[in-house]
């Protein structure tokens, strides 16, 4: 069963579980084992990690499950263990990694400028951004979906209008662009991250908030009961690794590390640890697109 697949009640029943069985708010989850051994072709973004001996990577600091910075300062989530794991198979340990809150609208700049090796964020593969960037993967596949009040009986993008729904997202998203589709301008508010939309939420500013589906399990789980998903994703959001334009043999080598991770079991094991909390259901590796 897909998370795109879950009915509202499914996930609602999930949400309830989850909260009773395991707590909600701890994400964290033991290091993957690192790969002290690894050989690279000299020249590669490979060899240059390994023999720097560090790596920055972009991820997000406020989204539940994905991507939310601790009280110790370090981000944990399903992105943060993909991008441990692709740490680890450089010769890496997480201590090596500096995190940079990569917010939706910077993160094809960051890349381009070096201010991140890569980025692990909730980030869709999109023709648009493969101008600018390259993805490996993808490792997840998400979809676009509406959050509202408990109360609300907004049922789907189509019961925006004649509701009146302000609706919130984030600049420099997908959803953000998506959601004109159903709503006049006037009535689309956007922030830099999703945890202000959710306070908007909270506050009746707004009406719903607009994102991936995954990325607002983890802001219901965190509403305490006060928001639920409309579950009724109406897009499908391809979540890759952006790296720099044009380097295939990185790709490559972070396609080979989520192919091992799926059959060694550490794919399964980063979601169980992480948004497997809240939707227990591991997810399938999706099939990985050609490197370009
Ligand atoms: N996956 C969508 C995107 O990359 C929405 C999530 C986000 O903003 O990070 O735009």
């Amino acid at each position: 069963m897909r998370l795109r697949a879950l009915t509202a009640g499914a996930v609602t029943a999930v949400l309830a579980l989850s909260m009773a069985a395991c707590g909600s708010s701890d994400s964290g989850s033991a290091n993957p084992s690192v790969d002290a051994g690894a050989q690279f072709e000299a020249g590669t973004t490979m060899a240059k990690l390994k023999t720097a001996g560090k790596i920055k990577i972009g991820t997000k600091f406020d989204q539940p499950l994905f991507g939310l910075k601790g009280l110790d300062g370090k981000p944990a989530g399903f992105d943060v263990e993909v991008a441990k794991l692709v740490a680890a198979k450089l010769g890496l340990s997480a201590d090596k990694i500096e995190w940079v809150e990569s917010q939706s609208k910077f993160r094809e700049e960051y890349i381009e400028q070096g201010k991140v090796d890569l980025v692990v964020a909730t980030y869709t593969i999109n023709d648009k951004r493969k101008e600018r960037v390259s993805f490996a993967g993808p490792y997840y596949q998400a979809g676009q979906d509406l959050m509202v009040k408990k109360d609300s009986t907004v049922d789907g993008p189509e019961a925006l209008k004649a509701a009146n729904a302000k609706v919130c997202s984030v600049t420099g998203s997908t959803p953000a662009e998506k959601i004109k589709e159903y709503v006049d301008p006037s009535n689309i508010v956007l922030f830099d991250v999703y945890s202000k939309c959710a306070d908007a939420l909270r506050t009746g500013q707004v009406q719903a908030v607009t994102t991936d589906n995954v990325i607002l399990l983890g802001l219901i789980d965190a509403s305490k009961g006060e928001f639920k998903l409309v579950g009724k994703p109406f897009t499908t959001e391809p979540y890759g690794i952006g790296i720099k334009k044009g380097d295939t043999k990185f790709c490559q080598f972070i396609d080979d590390t989520l192919k091992a991770a799926d059959s060694n079991g550490d794919y399964a094991k980063a979601w169980k640890d992480t948004a497997g909390k809240v939707a227990p259901e591991a997810p399938k590796l999706p099939e990985l697109s050609a490197c370009s």
